[in-house]
């Protein structure tokens, strides 16, 4: 049977990582803050926003939200992350995504300064990623990493499989193994032959979208098991992993919910604290 892999036990020890970094930013005279910008009234997206702002609120992070009209033309949305980006006490900026079809994403992000954006959404941070010279990854694929390092097996030499491939979540995951100098296979939706190379891998990463489908007898004995899915089935969240038939299998795995979800609201907590702690050290 598989260890299981503890988010929301690795989420209370970063919360308190968080809590001792932003007590350090305020004795310095840093007040960290994170700024949150939202696009219309989806109650969903409010309530993810809501919880942000709790989240910051536990670990003494300033926080704002910026609710800008569903009927806005795309140059409000612009100004106001320009404002954001300029304002030396914004450490953080987080757009709700999506937005309005109305509007241009790829333009809109090119808006938040790369030094504030905490989700890595910009082209200026995959790049860093790409090219393994810091900046800030995506909270999910940088919640999935810390998953595996805390089971505390080297991930150097092993051979990874992130299922899933959209600039969100499956390839940063994949730039990220491959920074760890894993050997990294990325598998799609027209991937021929997908159990034969999850079978193959020492840690498999689900990022699909697909309720359970990764079952046990896809997966190489005593394997780290990861999965980032998030899937409402019958009233119930699963994974991307059938979990019954993966723990008995794999050497770790994490659960959903309770794995990679916890973790990455940390995450975001954690990047605006650094994001905070580089404005300290160029001032
Ligand atoms: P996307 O829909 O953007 O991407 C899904 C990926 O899975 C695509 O690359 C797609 O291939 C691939 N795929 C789809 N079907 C199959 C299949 N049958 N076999 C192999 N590959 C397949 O999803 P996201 O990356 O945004 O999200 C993935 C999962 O992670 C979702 O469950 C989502 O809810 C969850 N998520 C979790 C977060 C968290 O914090 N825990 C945050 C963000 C997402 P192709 O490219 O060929 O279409």
């Amino acid at each position: 049977m598989a260890q299981i892999i503890d988010g929301k036990k690795l989420a209370i020890e970063l919360q308190d990582e968080c809590i001792r970094r932003s007590e350090a930013l305020k004795a310095s005279g840093i007040v960290p803050r994170l700024d949150v910008v939202i696009v219309g009234n989806d109650p969903a997206s409010h309530q993810y926003v809501n919880s942000r702002g709790k989240d910051c609120e536990a670990v003494g992070i300033e926080s704002r939200v910026h609710t800008i009209d569903e009927g806005a033309d795309e140059a409000e949305l612009i100004r106001v992350l320009d404002e954001l980006s300029a304002d030396r006490s914004v450490h953080g900026i987080l757009l709700q995504l999506p937005l309005p079809k109305h509007m241009n994403t790829e333009k809109v992000i090119t808006h938040i300064a790369p030094e504030k954006d905490v989700d890595g959404l910009t082209v200026a941070n995959q790049g860093a990623l790409y090219a393994g010279s810091g900046g800030f990854a995506p909270c999910t694929p940088s919640s999935i990493m810390h998953l595996i390092k805390s089971t505390g097996v080297s991930i150097k030499g092993k051979n990874a499989v992130v299922v899933g491939r959209s600039i969100v979540v499956g390839k940063p995951a994949a730039m990220l193994l491959l920074s760890e100098h894993a050997t990294v296979t990325v598998c799609h939706s027209r991937t021929a032959d997908l159990a034969a190379h999850t079978k193959n891998a020492d840690i498999v990463i689900a990022a699909v979208g697909v309720p359970e489908l990764i079952k046990g007898d896809m997966l190489k004995e005593g394997a780290i098991v990861v999965d980032a899915g998030i899937n409402r089935v019958d009233g119930r969240t699963v994974g991307d992993v059938h979990f019954d038939s993966a723990e008995k299998v794999a050497g770790y795995i994490s659960p959903v919910p309770g794995g990679v979800g916890p973790v990455t609201r940390k995450i975001l907590l954690k990047n605006t604290l650094s994001a905070a702690e580089k404005t300290d050290a160029g001032e």
